[in-house]
């Protein structure tokens, strides 16, 4: 063999072991999850959907039916989402409050399913275009409108709803304080939906009756904020598991670093990112929660704050922000 034969044979030998380790790799990986229970499955299974920079959840009952809360932004794959977890019809909507990034797909998602039932926060000061669509599309469709208030309960099935906030008496000029916050027991389970809080509103509820906010999984109010996540409020509530909501590169620094310094000195406590982990699921017999999600993190990045993602990601991605989420433009309250 001369050379230049041996130098073919050489390349030929890499190219294979190049293929071999590719089909190896598809062979022998494959998602973290994905548990799509029938529709009734007697457990409660709760999404936190990745939906960028915004909060959306959906809720499936154990005897079957469906919850939303928020939608997430305009032009977020929300619909999408639901369709591919099977939902139907929703047999309630609540918008936490009407900020764009929770309300902003309501129309369509109205658009593509049937809705029996409507909770709005009611915070119609300074009302944007699209929480009038939103309200309008709500009337449209002869769905049932509501505007719950503290002390408020609703069953569906043996899954429990309570409203915590906001109270008849309560007035702020922040809509992201009159978020509609719900705690839903299962069981021995409960799990604390807050929309946007922030400090004025959880002042609110912790001089009210701070027992009823205790639970074992805790929705990071207002995507990790440093007003919506105090020592006082994980005090109070006591969560065993805590996700954010939020997207990678977002303007607004969450999570921030007052919240992952409060996450750090709780060991006890799991968090769970959308921004890292894509959508989480908690899935809930009565007596234990299961966590998954669609993508693994490092656990050291969990406890990273928003603008160190953001840096790190674009070190990987070359500054586009990466992992999908991209970066958002305006700045504000959200
Ligand atoms: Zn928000």
């Amino acid at each position: 063999m001369n050379n230049n034969s041996k130098k073919l044979v050489g390349i030929a030998l890499v190219i294979l072991a190049a293929l071999l380790a590719i089909l190896f790799v598809r062979k022998f990986t494959k998602p973290v999850e994905e548990f799509i229970p029938g529709p009734t499955s007697g457990k409660l299974v709760i999404r936190f959907l990745d939906i960028g920079q915004g909060d959306s959840e959906l809720i499936q009952l154990p005897e079957g039916g469906w919850i939303l809360i928020d939608s997430g932004d305009r032009g977020k794959p929300t619909s999408a989402l639901l369709k591919k977890y099977g939902v139907n019809e929703l047999a309630l909507i609540i918008a936490t409050h009407p900020h764009a990034d929770h309300i902003g797909e309501m129309r369509d998602v109205m658009r593509a399913f049937q809705v029996k039932e409507f909770w709005d926060a009611g915070f119609t000061n300074s009302a944007t275009k699209t929480y009038t669509d939103m309200l309008a599309e709500i009337k449209q469709h002869g769905i049932k409108l509501a505007t719950p208030k503290q002390g408020e309960t609703r069953q569906f099935g043996d899954v429990k709803i309570e409203v915590l906030h906001p109270s008849t008496n309560f007035v702020d000029d922040n809509p992201n304080n009159a978020s509609v916050v719900v705690r839903l027991t299962y069981g021995s389970k409960r799990f604390l939906f807050t929309g946007d809080t922030e400090v004025a509103a959880w002042k609110e509820m912790l001089a009210a009756e701070p027992e009823k906010l205790r639970a074992d999984l805790l929705k990071a109010a207002h995507h990790g904020s440093s007003n919506g996540t105090t020592k006082e409020v994980l005090e109070a509530v006591q969560p065993a598991i805590y996700t954010i909501s939020c997207a990678v590169g977002n303007d607004y620094h969450h999570p921030h670093s007052k919240v992952v310094d409060l996450l750090r000195k709780n060991s006890n406590l799991r968090v769970y990112r959308t921004d890292l982990e894509g959508t989480i699921t908690a899935v809930c017999d009565g007596n234990s929660i299961e966590m998954s999600s669609e993508r693994e993190a490092a656990r050291n990045q969990l406890y990273a704050t928003g603008d160190e993602v953001a840096g790190n990601a674009s070190n990987h991605t070359g500054g586009d922000g990466g992992m999908g989420s991209g970066r958002r433009g305006g700045k504000g309250k959200r």
